[in-house]
């Protein structure tokens, strides 16, 4: 296991499409266990592959509210409802927040580190953080679609990193 590094706003792999995977294979299973180690290590409520330099689909979630560590490959949002506006911030823009609407409930399938089938509901920020990451994995930043955006410095009450 290793903390490994978070590429930042700029970095070409942060625009593009992440690839598909086919099969989580034995090396696969470390780079998640690392991204997860990452995640930890940086206090992040999730990540996504691309953030750490690899173009694949790939994210790691846990909303320290309950959720524990989620691993997903390949996640799609099947089914999106509501609407919510909050707080923003990504591990690859530090220092700045800003408010994005997201879906207040969605349904995201895909497979887990073993390969099997998930199917996950979430809500609120759960599913705030689950959109987050799938954006990375279409080469979208939040603050492309955050209102608002302010430094985190300026604000120091307000902090919800994803
Ligand atoms: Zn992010």
């Amino acid at each position: 296991m290793a903390v490994l590094d978070i590429v930042k706003a700029g970095h070409p792999v942060l625009k593009e499409v992440a690839k598909p995977v086919e099969h989580v294979n034995k090396k696969l299973r470390t780079l998640i266990a690392d991204m997860a180690e990452t995640m930890y290590a940086t206090e992040g409520v999730g990540l996504a592959a691309p953030q750490v330099g690899e173009s694949l689909r790939i994210i790691v979630v846990d909303d320290h509210a309950g959720s524990g560590l989620i691993a997903l490959v390949n996640p799609e949002i099947t089914r999106a409802e509501g609407s919510q506006i909050g707080p923003e911030g990504c591990l690859s823009v530090p220092g700045y927040f800003g408010d994005v609407e997201r879906y207040e409930t969605i349904t995201v399938k895909g497979i887990n580190e073993h390969n099997k089938k998930v199917t996950i509901k979430a809500e609120g920020f759960l599913a705030r953080i689950f959109q987050h990451e799938i954006d990375h994995l279409e080469g979208y930043l939040f603050i492309e679609k955050a209102t608002n955006l302010r430094l985190i410095a300026d604000h120091p009450e307000e902090k919800e990193i994803v």
